[in-house]
């Protein structure tokens, strides 16, 4: 496997480190001017990038810029906006007992050589979300983009040296043999986006170190559709979530619940909507993404009979294609919904009410994202407060993660810790607690 420096992880991570205890990544001065370079390269070759992802994963120029290039630069720019605010020290009340004089505060200190390791299928977007809150907290960063988007991470690999400091960031390319000797050194945070399996790996590799991890997962993330909502709507914002990219969105609806007399309109209202935002033939569409390789693309495929096609279900090995496609009928215990989608199949599974919608929800690992669409509020109350989720969507699926003031990320089986905006800050910094007691 290629890889973008002839350094070994071990001589990477010790460069790294060397420049981390010069202090050269702490003044904020720095950590800007690292954003600002950050910036103009995505602004400059945003072109080659959104080739690359084009290449990688079929995506429209559309897609790419709205969901990783401009992604990431709003990121950036909320980033410097507000950075100065995020990392003033926070005072602190002083107890009686230490006196009138003494006084308290907190303040965010770097942790020093954090380590990134990205997934495939928003290649960009997160291996560089993740650099902006790990270069606004003033560490130096190692990026592993990921070896199932190859062109996105050549890309990155020769980009990302040409604009930052390259005695504090570096990118290490590669598959399993890297990561795993990447993994082997000290860091002072690993943060993982991708799945389950890996992530305890990762979380393994830590502990020899005490690393503090975030793992960014993923899981089914449900949906619920009540009774009386407008059904139009309803599939229109569905569908545009679920089909970004084909499928392949950590946070993308996974199934449909509702009752069964709302799931015979809705099919129907998918139906209509699914032709319209892609056609007649969803192959011709330039909107309309591929799926990332042969394996992925053979797992989806076995998934295609577990339930009746509303609309959809073709595909094309060669092309990676899979149809957007809209499952009914589809029983709880279906090979669909034994496992995170992650494509563009999309089940509806009845349920005979609101309680059983819960019970169903709570019965499976807690999700990285849970939708409702209900017009009563009781019943988003409800959903609210009776389950946990990493974040909830009312309305609408997949933007709550691109508002920079919420954090983003998971519970249980979904992740762990939060980032994006602010809560990068707190993930990639150490809140160090200073008592000040004057001596005279
Ligand atoms: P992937 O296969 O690209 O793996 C992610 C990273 O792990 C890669 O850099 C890869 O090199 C590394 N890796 C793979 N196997 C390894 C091993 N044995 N040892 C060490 N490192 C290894 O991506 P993926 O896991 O297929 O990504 C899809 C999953 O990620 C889905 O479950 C999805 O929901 C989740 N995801 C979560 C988020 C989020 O923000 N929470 C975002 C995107 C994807």
């Amino acid at each position: 496997m290629k890889q973008s420096t002839p350094e070994r992880p071990s001589d990477v991570v010790a460069r790294l480190r060397a420049t981390y205890r010069t202090g050269r990544t702490k003044p904020v001065e720095w950590r800007t001017d690292q954003l600002r370079r950050l910036r103009a390269m995505l602004t400059e070759n945003g072109a080659d990038l959104a080739a690359a992802l084009r290449a990688d994963l079929g995506k429209s120029a559309t897609e790419a810029y709205r969901t990783e290039i401009d992604f990431t630069v709003r990121e950036i720019d909320h980033t410097l906006e507000h950075l100065d605010e995020w990392l003033r020290p926070e005072p602190a009340p002083v107890p009686a007992h230490l006196g009138d004089d003494a006084t308290a505060w907190t303040q965010y200190d770097p942790l020093g050589v954090v380590l990134v390791i990205a997934p495939w299928n928003y290649p960009a977007q997160l291996l560089l979300a993740p650099l902006v809150g790990a270069l606004a907290a003033g560490n130096a960063v190692v990026a592993k983009p990921s070896e199932l988007a190859p062109a996105t991470s050549t890309a990155l690999a020769r980009l990302i040296p040409a604009y930052l400091d390259t005695d504090a960031v570096a990118v290490v390319e590669g598959g399993i043999p890297e990561t795993t000797a990447l993994l082997a050194e000290r860091f002072d945070h690993i943060f993982y986006t991708g799945n389950g399996t890996v992530g305890r790996i990762v979380l393994r590799a830590a502990a020899e170190y005490l690393t503090p991890v975030t793992l960014e997962l993923g899981g089914k993330s449900p949906v619920f559709v009540d009774r009386g909502t407008d059904l139009d709507v309803v599939a229109d914002r569905l569908a545009r979530g679920k089909f970004l990219n084909a499928g392949q969105t950590c946070v993308a609806p996974d199934y449909v619940l509702t009752d069964p007399e709302t799931a015979v309109a809705l099919e129907a209202a998918l139906v209509r909507v699914v032709e319209g935002l892609y056609g007649a033939d969803p192959a011709t569409s330039p909107e309309y993404g591929r799926i990332v390789n042969e394996r992925h693309f053979d797992r989806l495929s076995a998934l295609l009979d577990s339930g009746r096609v509303a609309v959809g279900g073709g595909s094309d090995r060669a092309d990676k294609y899979i149809a957007p496609t809209v499952l009914v009928d589809v029983e709880p215990d279906a090979p669909v919904m034994r496992e995170e989608i992650f494509g563009p199949i999309l089940p509806i599974v009845t349920v005979p009410d609101l309680d059983a919608a819960i019970t169903f929800i709570n019965d499976r690992d807690k999700p990285l994202a849970l939708y409702v669409f209900a017009e009563s509020a009781g019943t988003r109350d409800r959903i609210a407060a009776e389950t946990s989720s990493g974040g909830l969507g009312h309305g609408l699926p997949l933007a709550h993660l691109t508002v920079s003031d919420l954090p983003f990320g998971g519970v249980g089986e979904s992740g762990m810790g939060s980032y994006h905006g602010r809560y990068s800050i707190e993930t990639f910094s150490h809140r160090k607690a200073v008592l000040a007691k004057p001596l005279s």
